[in-house]
């Protein structure tokens, strides 16, 4: 099939075919890139494309910067990753959006046995969606940044009632919420009861 060591197979619908030619950092390809991971060549559509020109990913030589792990390579390795990766990778992107300081590390996030706020036991997720025992990043005071003093792994349960609330306003909901209820002679479904 290959004709010596620098052939490349593309194996890419719509590029197929053989290339007696292998890109290197010095000659950047416009349409191939290997991954450092899988090892194999691939359309450069494979692989996502770094928006920033410098830094991170290679160049290709229309200009563009794509990931150095195809697609495949880069969601098998999320998918692998700690789930303390995962919550610190995610906090950094919303660090990144809000423009908030963000000085966390890997170590930094411990996850507790339990929710130190609900007592709920808390296990990672399995599948994709958050449910309610989900470790989860909160930032005690939502006015500040992740750091270290400014963090809590909480339950996702807990992050979600929480959201960005001030401890006041947590108890003018609660204290509403226990009145109102008392009022209306139901402290259990929350709905008045017919008399
Ligand atoms: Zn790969």
């Amino acid at each position: 099939m290959t004709h010596g060591t620098n052939a490349v197979q593309i194996k890419t619908a719509g590029l197929s075919g053989e290339h007696n030619w292998r890109p290197t950092s010095f000659m950047p390809c416009p349409i191939v890139n290997k991954c450092a991971r899988c090892k194999e060549f691939k359309s450069i559509f494979e692989f996502y494309f770094i928006k920033s020109k410098v830094g991170s990913g290679r160049a290709t030589t229309n200009g563009k910067r794509v990931a150095i792990y195809c697609k495949k390579c880069q969601s098998d390795r999320y998918k692998e990753s700690p789930i303390e990766a995962k919550i610190l990778n995610a906090c950094k992107k919303r660090a990144k959006e809000k423009g908030l300081e963000f000085t966390l590390r890997l170590e930094d996030i411990v996850i507790p046995t339990h929710c130190p706020m609900l007592g709920i036991p808390l296990f990672p997720t399995t599948g994709q969606a958050a449910h309610a025992n989900s470790p989860s990043l909160d930032r005690l005071d939502p006015r500040k940044g992740y750091t270290t003093e400014n963090t809590v792994v909480i339950s996702h349960r807990a992050n979600t009632i929480k959201s960005n609330a001030t401890p006041e306003e947590l108890r003018l909901i609660a204290d509403y919420t226990e009145r109102a209820l008392a009022e209306r002679g139901n402290a259990k479904t929350a709905r008045p009861v017919p008399d």
